[in-house]
């Protein structure tokens, strides 16, 4: 019971600080910072509700989790009901939340195979992107090993040269940082239980504070105002409806909040709590990875 405990006590650490991410205004101030502790304590609840559910079912062997595995097969008559069916839990939910995560890893993959074959017959390449002779206003990083910045004709008309320039410098900081990787793991667990209204917020957060990391970047090399006025040309525009499966767009939803930071920002500092909560999520995470080799 003393290992199940540990991990539930790190499990609920990561609900603390999730928690405390999801009501802070902080996060907005300083999106990069709040992506860090998101991916830690999002990890660490993962991990920690599996090792729980398995810790409890392999109690009676009296031995660490790993080792306790490898004997389920031939000693898996020695648990009753409930021990069993708490491994047969756990078991399924890391085997179906790792499934998961490789089918959408290859879903969206095929999708920006596909578009990238596209491209190749539609874009031409100009002004260090890729345009599509297309009405419809939308700019977008198709993610990948080469990853391509693409710009509709309907958004180089839509925008002035700066506003165009800030645009793509946004698509850029997509491509340098992978903010695709960021956030696909968020997204595979959203199409996991695309019900749950828990999992859709924290995705559309983590989104928002990718976006505000891929503005800041271009903040730094185009100054606040051409993006801005870019943003709310988009938004007057659709928000970027049109831009495929897999991509990053530059104006996704939801728009207003990022107009507003650029516009107004607000200058909080970062929360002395920060590095704490870092360390503290870290240790959790730690703790409950390193429970699965605990030999005993
Ligand atoms: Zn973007």
């Amino acid at each position: 019971m003393t290992l199940a405990a540990h991990h539930l006590v790190a499990g609920t650490t990561a609900v603390l600080v999730s928690l405390w991410l999801l009501r802070g205004r902080w996060t907005h101030c300083h999106p990069r910072a709040a992506l860090v502790l998101w991916q830690i304590s999002s990890l660490t609840l993962v991990v920690s509700l599996v090792g729980a559910l398995l810790s409890f079912g392999l109690e009676p062997y009296g031995r660490g989790l790993l080792p306790a595995l490898v004997d389920l097969p031939w000693r898996f008559r020695e648990l009753d009901v409930w021990h069993l069916g708490a491994v047969a839990l756990g078991l399924a939910v890391g085997g179906w939340v790792l499934v998961n995560q490789l089918l959408c890893l290859r879903s969206t993959a095929r999708a920006r195979a596909r578009h990238r074959l596209l491209l190749q017959l539609v874009a031409r390449q100009d002004t260090g992107a890729l345009v599509v002779d297309h009405p419809v206003a939308v700019a977008y990083c198709l993610p990948g090993r080469t990853p391509h910045i693409v710009v509709s004709a309907g958004a180089r008309q839509l925008l002035t040269d700066e506003e165009l320039d800030a645009v793509l410098a946004h698509e850029r900081a997509h491509a340098r940082e992978r903010h695709h990787l960021v956030v696909a793991p968020f997204q595979a667990l959203r199409r996991l239980l695309p019900g749950s209204a828990l999992l859709t917020r924290v995705c559309s957060t983590i989104e928002l504070l990718v976006e505000m990391c891929a503005d800041d970047r271009a903040v730094h090399s185009r100054g606040r105002e051409p993006l801005a006025s870019a943003l709310e040309r988009f938004r007057a525009n659709g928000n970027g409806a049109g831009t495929p499966a897999g991509a990053m767009p530059v104006a996704d939803a939801p728009v207003q909040a990022r107009i507003q930071r650029l516009r107004a920002p607000e200058g909080q500092r970062l929360p002395l709590a920060w590095p704490l909560a870092c360390l503290i999520a870290a240790g959790a995470l730690v703790t409950s990875v390193s429970l699965f080799a605990v030999p005993l």
